[in-house]
């Protein structure tokens, strides 16, 4: 429905809604809309004309709360007051963020590790949502002022591995600057609507988003589908990235370089001229992108800096960037050639010798004509437009990053959901006891590559209860996963004979830092081998156990059927398959098993066979 608001200037009643698209980045943010008048989208710009809010806010001790370029300033002045980077705190526990805690300037609290962190300024604590919140406040107000409207509804986008947690953070920052997120999209996908690539004759486009910011970096391969009647679907094939490589550490690699040639040690500058001359760094990088050299100095230090040094400077951060590249490229089953377009987004992506090199990489010329600190927000803005229906519609899908599964016998994981599945998604299969009579089973979720679930990560447990007594085996256990558009899974167990369901919504308090799932994938393969060995060695001892279970009941069951030498030699070896049961080799294992099905074969079947006759006996004609 139409929102009608009053134009304050004019006087007039303005009946089309407008949503905007913002960009919350970790460095910058940005608030763009569709020009009416064009219908192309624009980013709206502060008095100065600068369209970037840049994400920092100061509390000065009089309570005033400011945010974007003149809280800047406050990171040299009074830097335990000014909030920075909130972004990379979205969704995480203090857990997540205690190894890089040194690298925020401001107070990170640790009553509880599970807990969402909070941030203590001034005898106040915010979450990050809270302080994203006034971040998307200062946007809002922005369009506001501009635009003489109430600004309510509204696109924001995050990382493509964004997870569940982090997503939803995003959403009640918003809600709590008061708006309605009608739609949390991914950046790389803004940056294709930017580039208006899904509108093409083609069929199928696949893209490479190359985003290179402040402090971050991530590459996205994602495939658009056109068709006549069902619009454009947007798909992420893969991503990767490192959460710890950006612009930032372009601009310290030159300020070292100045400090190393110049033998002065950092450590002992004052704070204030070690901000002063990553500045100075920040400006001769951005200098060298229309210049040969740079000459500057700050205090006794002379800050010279040609063209060729900062490449050399620059190659190997570089070079990172385009391992990432590889693994997406690896990850989506892909390689360069099938790549239509590459798209550069970032600030950082300016650098001339970044979009010469990535150029190289992927052996095309890459899109680099709509500003790249703008571009993600002015995708928000298309996507906006989409929503308010003056687009045909495009759906947008994403994908899981890690497996999920459940945890089966010998703590084996056995996944339901593979990595890179696009959502939303349902996968099931069955089970059953392994015990006779049982009526609970447990089942626990996991996410993770690793072949046991002990290396993997537990997301949620429950017990599927009230299973009508049955010999073990007979039960059929279905459990399905299911994950919906907003990335929530839900995991459903249902015993079909009897119809006995249960089921739980999995909403992880926190996510996986991106590391951390790339070390569990690198993990994954690193010990793909011992996995193997490891998961045949319980499999082996799995399934002693069930034959020593089946072959005491047995003998416990049909005691009189049986002579005193089977039953002694069978209890015998049973003791011989038990003893095995901690060897580390699965040949010894399946060589006793195999010893005591030998002799328990006899009369088992002697036994089958009188029972058949019996039953057969039992019939009257
Ligand atoms: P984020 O997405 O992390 O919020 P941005 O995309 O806004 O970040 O990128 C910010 C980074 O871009 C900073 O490191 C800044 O130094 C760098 N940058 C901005 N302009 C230029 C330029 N002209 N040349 C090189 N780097 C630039
Ligand atoms: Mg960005």
């Amino acid at each position: 429905m139409a929102q009608i608001s009053i134009n304050i200037k004019e006087g007039t009643l303005k009946r089309e809604e407008i949503i905007v698209g913002i960009d919350l980045g970790t460095t910058n943010s940005l608030i763009a809309i569709i020009d009416k008048e064009t219908g192309t989208p624009s980013a709206l710009r502060d008095a100065d004309k600068f369209a970037i809010v840049p994400s920092i806010i100061h509390f000065a001790d009089d309570g005033t709360i400011t945010v974007g370029r003149s809280a800047r300033e406050h990171l040299i002045t009074d830097p335990e007051h000014t909030i920075f980077s909130v972004k990379r705190l979205m969704g995480k526990s203090y857990k997540d963020i205690a190894a890089y805690q040194h690298t925020f300037g401001y107070k990170i609290i640790d009553d509880d590790a599970e807990r969402l962190v909070k941030i203590k300024v001034r005898e106040k604590y915010y979450s990050p949502i809270e302080l994203s919140a006034l971040i998307l406040k200062e946007l809002k107000l922005r369009a506001e002022r501009l635009l003489q409207c109430a600004i309510t509804k509204a696109v924001i986008t995050v990382p493509a591995y964004f997870n569940d947690a982090q997503r939803q953070a995003t959403r009640d920052a918003g809600k709590l600057a008061g708006l309605d997120v009608l739609r949390i999209i991914n950046e790389p996908t803004a940056a294709s609507l930017a580039y208006g690539l899904g509108n093409q004759d083609k069929s199928s486009h696949t893209i490479a988003v190359y985003d290179l910011g402040g402090g971050t970096f991530d590459i996205s391969i994602l495939r658009i589908t056109s068709s006549e009647n069902s619009g454009d679907f947007f798909e992420v094939l893969s991503t990767n990235g490192d959460t710890f490589l950006g612009g930032d550490d372009i601009d310290r690699a030159i300020m070292d370089h100045w400090l190393q040639t110049q033998h002065v040690d950092g450590n002992l500058l004052s704070a204030t001229v070690r901000q002063d001359l990553r500045l100075t760094a920040e400006t001769a990088k951005k200098h060298l992108g229309s210049h040969g050299e740079f000459t500057g100095n700050v205090d006794k230090i002379q800050c010279d800096l040609t063209i060729a040094e900062l490449e050399t400077l620059i190659t190997p951060l570089l070079q990172k960037t385009i391992q990432c590249c590889e693994r997406a490229l690896f990850d989506a089953n892909l390689n360069v050639n099938d790549i239509d377009t590459v798209v550069m987004v970032g600030g950082s992506t300016r650098t001339p010798f970044i979009k010469k090199s990535v150029s190289a990489f992927f052996n095309k010329p890459v899109h680099d004509e709509v500003d790249p600190d703008e571009v993600v927000a002015l995708g928000a803005a298309v996507q906006a437009d989409i929503l308010a229906g003056n687009q045909k519609d495009m759906l947008l899908l994403d994908i899981t990053p890690l497996s999920l599964g459940i945890e089966t016998m010998g703590g084996l994981m056995d996944v339901i959901i593979p990595r890179n599945t696009k959502i939303p998604t349902a996968a099931g299969r069955q089970y059953t006891t392994s015990l006779d009579g049982q009526a609970n089973l447990k089942i626990s979720v996991f996410q993770g590559e690793r072949d046991l679930v002990r290396d993997n990560r537990k997301l949620a447990e429950f017990i599927l209860s009230n299973i009508p007594a049955m010999p073990a085996g007979l039960p059929k256990i279905e459990i399905v996963f299911q994950i919906n558009a907003d990335g929530i899974l839900q995991v459903r167990a249902k015993e079909l004979r009897s119809g006995v369901e249960q089921k739980i919504e999995v909403t992880p308090q926190y996510g996986l830092t991106e590391e951390e799932m790339a070390a569990m994938l690198l993990d994954s393969i690193k010990n793909a081998k011992t996995d193997m060995a490891e998961r045949a060695i319980v499999e082996a001892r799995v399934e002693a156990q069930n034959m020593i279970d089946t072959c005491e009941r047995f003998i416990e069951k049909n005691n009189q059927y049986l002579n005193e030498q089977e039953i002694a030699g069978t209890k015998s070896l049973i003791d011989n398959l038990r003893n095995t049961l901690n060897s580390d080799d699965k040949d010894v294992i399946h060589q006793q098993i195999e010893i005591l099905n030998e002799f328990t074969r006899p009369f088992a079947e002697r036994l089958m066979d009188m029972a058949i006759s019996q039953a057969m006996k039992g019939k009257t004609i």
